[in-house]
């Protein structure tokens, strides 16, 4: 298996985990983008946001109720946060599990680079 994320899953790459359950995981970024920077991926292994199928809608509620939860947890919510994912080459996507990140602690710009 060579995908770091599912490394990660099954505890063979050490992460900063934040928030766990049977189905997602989230972890602080190692190159954080903002003084917060968590990543949500599902447990199992879906290349990227756009390879979800139609039976999956479920777990696309888990992920994003998931990083609501992390970003309640890491007081992020009253002043603001940026969720984003990178689907693609053109979005810059790098690691190809899905995963969502969440950045916070600062102030962000529109639109984005
Ligand atoms: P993306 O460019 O959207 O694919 O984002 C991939 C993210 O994964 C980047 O922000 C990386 O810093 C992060 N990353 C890569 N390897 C690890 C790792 N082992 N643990 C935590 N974050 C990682």
């Amino acid at each position: 298996m060579s995908c770091i994320f599912c490394k990660i899953v099954d505890g063979s790459l050490p992460a900063r985990k934040v928030y766990e359950d049977d189905d997602v995981l989230a972890f602080h970024d190692v190159n954080p983008q903002a003084p917060v920077h968590v990543l949500v991926i599902p447990k199992q292994h879906i290349a990227k946001f756009s390879d979800f199928n139609e039976h999956e809608h479920e777990l696309i509620g888990k992920i994003f109720y998931a990083a609501k939860k992390v970003a309640e947890e890491l007081q992020l919510t009253e002043d603001g946060f940026r969720l984003v994912v990178n689907n693609g080459a053109n979005a810059h996507q790098t690691v190809f599990h899905l995963h969502v990140h969440i950045l916070g602690g600062r102030k962000f710009t529109w639109p984005p680079g």
